[in-house]
């Protein structure tokens, strides 16, 4: 089974609008022969911006995050209506970064991936270990629950859309890459997941990705291993030079 490679950066809390201005005008032409698809994924202040400067390109521009409620008294969110109203097409759920600082759980990612479906947002979900868990040996564990609940009422037709992305939390901005045996086994172990949840010919569907301090240097290995279908990237996707090296593996 061939998947197309799908490359997501995640820009995080970087670029104002007239620095996305600059870092879209050299993307534009850095990607324009990219093997994967290609995903920019800017804060919520550029995302009008990033559609706009992305028509008629091979640049798609999705979301950092979104409330899964359609909407009401939600002070400082942003539903998947109000994206899908600027043209944005993916939305990341449950980064560990949201995990970690706003209060993220397994339940909330669940709400989220169910209402972007239902809306027609593809979600980029995340899932991975922190250092500990993988010392005390429950990353398999651990990241089978992340998928299962994940999935939780999400129908075969509509999971084989979306993206998950594997990424340990150790190696997220450490400048540490999980090798890509480790990082392929984990991957692994989520497509077991998704084809004992529904079948294999949807495991076979779902893009998985790698994410975590890939780079220019790494992403050769890292994306010619079987069950690695892309990278969620964040560092090295503020560069456009690398972000398009990243781009251009297809196998
Ligand atoms: C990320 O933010 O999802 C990420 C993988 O970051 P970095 O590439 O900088 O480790």
């Amino acid at each position: 089974m061939s998947r197309k490679k799908v490359i997501a950066g995640n820009w995080k809390m970087n670029k104002t609008p007239e620095e996305t201005r600059q870092l879209i005008s050299e993307l534009i032409g850095a990607v324009k022969d990219a093997k994967s698809d290609v995903i920019i994924c800017t804060p919520y202040t550029s995302l009008a911006l990033a559609v706009e400067l992305t028509q008629n390109t091979n640049i798609v521009v999705g979301a950092q995050n979104m409330h899964y409620e359609q909407s009401g008294a939600f002070t400082g969110e942003v539903s998947a209506d109000m994206l899908l109203g600027l043209g944005v097409k993916y939305v990341i759920v449950g980064h560990s970064e949201r995990r970690q600082y706003f209060g993220e759980t397994d339940e909330t990612v669940n709400k989220k991936v169910t209402t972007a479906l239902s809306k027609g947002l593809v979600p980029i979900v995340c899932c991975g270990e922190s250092l500990q868990q993988r010392e005390q040996g429950i990353t398999e564990e651990l990241v089978r629950s992340q998928v299962i609940i994940a999935c939780n009422g999400i129908s075969k037709e509509d999971v084989k859309k979306i993206i998950i992305a594997y990424e340990p939390i150790w190696a997220i901005g450490t400048g540490k890459t999980a090798t890509e045996q480790q990082a392929n086994d984990v991957c692994k172990v989520i497509r077991t997941v998704i084809g004992e949840l529904y079948d294999s010919e949807t495991a076979d569907l779902v893009r998985i990705q790698y994410g975590g301090s890939m780079n220019a240097k790494n992403a050769a290995q890292l994306l010619s291993m079987p069950d690695i279908d892309g990278g969620l990237i964040g560092g090295a996707s503020l560069k456009a030079g690398d972000f398009s090296v990243i781009t251009n593996f297809n196998g």
